[in-house]
């Protein structure tokens, strides 16, 4: 490939991980060892000059591009004028505008309030805490394969073990794991498999202790698994009738990435909190949660909050994302990489596993339930120059999450090298 000047990784990226080593903590990895130096829309440029295909995005982040112009203006603008004064000292614009953009922009037409954090796990600690406080209610239920962030509470909340939990205990307790939907597992209806989770949740925790039920509309980590048609809105429609408030953790879904704004929009779900993240803010940290305004003014002064949440930095940033996602209709975008990509995947596929998703978050599950074949295909993409992350439970699911402003070319180059990939790895 005339990308690739090297081997990958190269030997200045060879350099830089021996000095890592003795930098950086053994316990944080990197999927792939190359050091970045720069990037285009779809490209990343290693220090040894390869021109690598990302069809990862820093985990559905870059979505608007990276650097995004609008984003790199806004960012400039903002940090020659202030840097920070905690919104909790002194307030300004940015914050204000960010949180009438997504009053805006998630589900449903209520009124709604917002509140800024850093990160996505602490975005959904937050909208535990706005859950309980409202209703007075303690425990918390969360899905099998369900991934929520590596905080204590947010650990409690997510399934897999390795390596998220592994050695980390004790976890925060209330909180129930129940079966989700994963159609291609348990052959269920979504009304079947809501039933069966509402079911647990009342024999095992009961709905009138129950303060939140958690759910990724699309789970990421988990798999990228799509639950079957009907389970989301039955689930909405028990946790209304019982006074359980229902939080989308929309961190990966959310700003165009499944071909909506949110992934809630595809089924006509409204919950009651949304949590947002990545791929807000154009790379900058930022986070959110967004919802009913009963629920999110019902916590005293001064209970929500945070040094750097809603820095004026990443606020701008997001700002400038949102005008990207609007001005070049990302959401469109984003269901054209979902009608180039799904079809080719399918037919190298061949039956071997099942090539899902909404959008730009399509996802390979391999039908070995061992990260063997996914590892392998992987490891292909990347020694051709192309970034593809895997995720899944049993570590088999190949996710593609690329930028929405992939160029047809690039997107084109780096799908065959996929086909390429898959075709060998489970013919192996
Ligand atoms: C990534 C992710 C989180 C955690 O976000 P961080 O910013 O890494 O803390 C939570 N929920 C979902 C669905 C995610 O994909």
């Amino acid at each position: 490939m005339t990308r690739l000047r090297t081997q990958i990784p190269g030997p200045r990226s060879q350099e830089l991980t021996a000095r890592r080593k003795g930098a950086v903590s053994a316990a944080v990895g990197s999927t792939l060892p190359v050091f970045i130096d720069h990037a285009e829309d779809g490209l990343l440029v290693d220090v040894d000059g390869n021109r690598l295909i990302d069809l990862g995005s820093g985990i559905a982040v870059t979505g608007v591009g990276n650097p995004a112009p609008r984003v790199a203006e806004a960012v400039h603008r903002q940090i020659d004028r202030f840097s920070h004064t905690c919104f909790m000292v002194t307030p300004y614009e940015g914050y204000v505008e960010v949180c009438e953009r997504l009053n805006d922009l998630t589900p449903g037409a209520h009124e709604k309030r917002s509140a800024l954090f850093n990160s996505g796990a602490e975005a959904v600690e937050n909208a535990v805490k706005v859950a309980r406080h409202a209703t007075g209610r303690q425990a918390v239920v969360v899905f099998d394969h369900g991934y929520h962030g590596r905080t204590n509470l947010t650990m409690a909340l997510t399934a897999k073990n390795m390596p998220y939990k592994h050695g980390f205990g004790p976890f925060a307790p209330e909180v129930y794991r129940v079966p989700a939907s994963y159609p291609l597992r348990d052959g269920l209806t979504g009304e079947q498999a809501a039933a069966r989770a509402v079911e647990a949740i009342e024999k095992q925790v009961g709905a009138d202790d129950t303060a939140c039920v958690v759910i990724e509309p699309i789970q990421g980590e988990g798999g990228f698994i799509v639950p079957a048609p009907g389970f989301l809105p039955a689930l909405a429609a028990w946790c209304r009738e019982r006074g359980v408030v229902l939080v989308a953790d929309e961190i990966q879904t959310g700003f165009c990435r499944t071909g909506s704004w949110f992934a809630s929009d595809h089924e006509g779900v409204v919950p009651d909190l949304v949590t947002t993240a990545k791929g807000i803010a154009g790379g900058l940290p930022l986070a959110g949660v967004t919802g009913r305004a009963d629920l999110m003014d019902a916590v005293h002064v001064g209970g929500l909050g945070g040094t750097y949440g809603g820095n004026p930095v990443a606020c701008a940033a997001a700002l400038g994302a949102i005008d990207t996602m609007v001005d070049k209709d990302l959401n469109a975008a984003a269901r054209r990489i979902e009608e180039f990509a799904a079809p080719r995947l399918r037919a190298a596929l061949g039956g071997r596993g099942e090539v899902r998703g909404r959008g730009a978050m399509l996802a390979v599950e391999f039908a070995e339930r061992t990260p063997a074949v996914a590892g392998r295909v992987a490891a292909a993409c990347h020694a051709a120059g192309v970034v593809v992350l895997t995720c899944g439970t049993s570590g088999n699911v190949l996710r593609l999450l690329p930028p929405l402003v992939i160029p047809d070319d690039l997107l084109a180059e780096g799908v065959a090298v996929l086909e390429r990939a898959i075709t060998e790895g489970v013919a192996r």
